[in-house]
């Protein structure tokens, strides 16, 4: 059965997109760590992200960073962190979260509550960014 975020990418569950190109899309993550926090996957189903081939690794990292230079334009922040985790849903992907400190990058505290309207907003705002 297809991942949850491979029905994200063909489009049948709805998301807060960010970006996508030819091989990896971005959405916000729906129970963000912080304000801003995209989750960045690559189309093609691999449940590890180290599993993934050199090109298509390759191709995720250079899609994140530009993901992330937009983010830190959009969210007002000292810079993204970046995690890979994966032992919830087993397709790859890279959370990018803005941060002003270390601790800000924890999975354990209270998530964000954002209305629909704001998370919008914010996915928009980071889309503007993307080049
Ligand atoms: P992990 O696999 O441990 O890296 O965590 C998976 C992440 O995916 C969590 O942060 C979830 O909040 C996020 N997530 C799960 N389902 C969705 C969804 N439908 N849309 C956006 N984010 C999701």
């Amino acid at each position: 059965m297809a991942s949850i975020f491979s029905r994200i990418i063909a489009g049948e569950i709805p998301c807060y997109k960010v970006a996508e190109d030819d091989k990896n899309f971005a959405f916000l993550d729906i129970n963000p760590v912080a304000p801003g926090h995209v989750l960045v996957v690559p189309k093609k189903e691999v449940d590890y992200i180290y599993d993934l081939d050199e090109d298509d690794y390759v191709s995720l990292e250079l899609f994140a960073a530009k993901v992330a230079r937009a983010i830190v334009k959009a969210i007002p922040c000292k810079r993204v962190g970046s995690a890979t985790i994966g032992l919830e849903v087993p397709h790859a992907h890279i959370h990018l979260i803005p941060i002003n400190k270390e601790s800000d990058m924890n999975f354990f505290s209270e998530k964000a509550k954002l209305s629909e309207a704001e998370m919008q907003h914010i996915a928009d705002s980071i889309a503007e960014q993307i080049q």
